[in-house]
């Protein structure tokens, strides 16, 4: 039996290979790095699995080594392959490991597959011909961080203007902060827009620009044939975004824009953890 895991800063999500799902809690001992590996290593032996696939939020190499993970910092510096050694394990990002779950699940067909994960921040995965595109060394597709309006504002990572300074959680709310004056969580301020506020739909007017320029670069670089949308922020949106298909075509130069189509994720909260499976099960991957 394999399985897929994905490593947050809250919880360790698993999906089994027979469709079971895991969620355990461990914002209570994220921040001790030594039981926050125990407890990864138990929950990645339990059920002693033949292969596993981690998903990880953070910079991860190709070796397996965590570099840089913002919201687990534990994990920073750490070499996963080899606090798991003993067990068959590939490691990935986590947003590649959703954008292999896409392509393996939903989106077979598709040659060149790119999928932007929009919640907390904002990550991308990318899948050509089949496998996980990571880079020379495990860090391609860091669309979050690149820059959208120089000297705009600041982004989780220290920059300014990224990408993910503005289709974000935190951006959301600091695009309604600056309109309205008002400190709101990103679900609040969506369902005012649902009330028709004037704020709120200015706010994700505002943040649907962000989004689409964003988008138009990666389309104009990549020359996807599938452009997939998801994370909690865009599912808990979707409604209030319009037609972004024909928005974004409409944005784009005509050769790439008539290559794609866009789709919005139907894998929730268990997508990272799912694509994770999906590496497991390949094993030419
Ligand atoms: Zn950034």
């Amino acid at each position: 039996m394999r399985k897929g895991v994905d490593i947050g800063g809250s919880f360790i999500k698993v999906y089994w290979e027979d469709g079971r799902r895991e969620k355990h809690y461990i914002r209570d001992i994220s921040k001790d790095r030594e039981l926050f590996l125990q407890r990864i290593r138990e929950i990645v032996f339990e059920g002693y699995p033949s292969s596993v696939g981690i998903a990880v939020a953070g910079f991860t190499s190709l070796e397996g080594v965590v570099y840089k993970s913002p919201n687990i910092p534990a994990l920073n510096g750490v070499n996963l392959k080899d606090i798991l050694k003993g067990i068959n394990v590939k490691v990935i990002n986590d947003v590649s490991a959703g954008a292999f779950g896409e392509w393996f699940y939903d989106h077979r067909e598709s040659r060149v597959l790119l999928f932007v994960a929009v919640g907390t921040g904002l990550g991308a995965g990318l899948v050509v011909n089949g496998k996980p595109f990571l880079g020379a060394c495990g860090s391609a597709l860091e669309l979050g961080h690149h820059t959208i309006l120089l000297g705009g504002e600041r982004c989780s990572c220290g920059r300014l203007g990224c990408w993910e300074a503005y289709c974000s959680s935190y951006g959301l709310e600091r695009i309604y902060k600056n309109l309205s004056g008002e400190d709101l969580k990103d679900y609040q301020i969506i369902q005012r827009a649902k009330e028709r506020e004037t704020y709120a739909l200015e706010a994700v007017a505002s943040f649907k620009r962000f989004l689409l320029v964003g988008l138009m670069n990666a389309v104009h670089i990549l020359n996807p044939d599938r452009v997939v949308l998801g994370g909690g922020l865009i599912d808990a949106m979707k409604d209030l975004l319009g037609n972004l298909e024909a928005d974004l075509k409409a944005l784009c130069e005509s050769l790439p824009a008539e290559c794609f189509s866009l789709n919005f994720s139907s894998c929730a909260e268990y997508c990272m953890a799912r694509g994770a499976l999906a590496l497991a099960l390949m094993d030419d991957i």
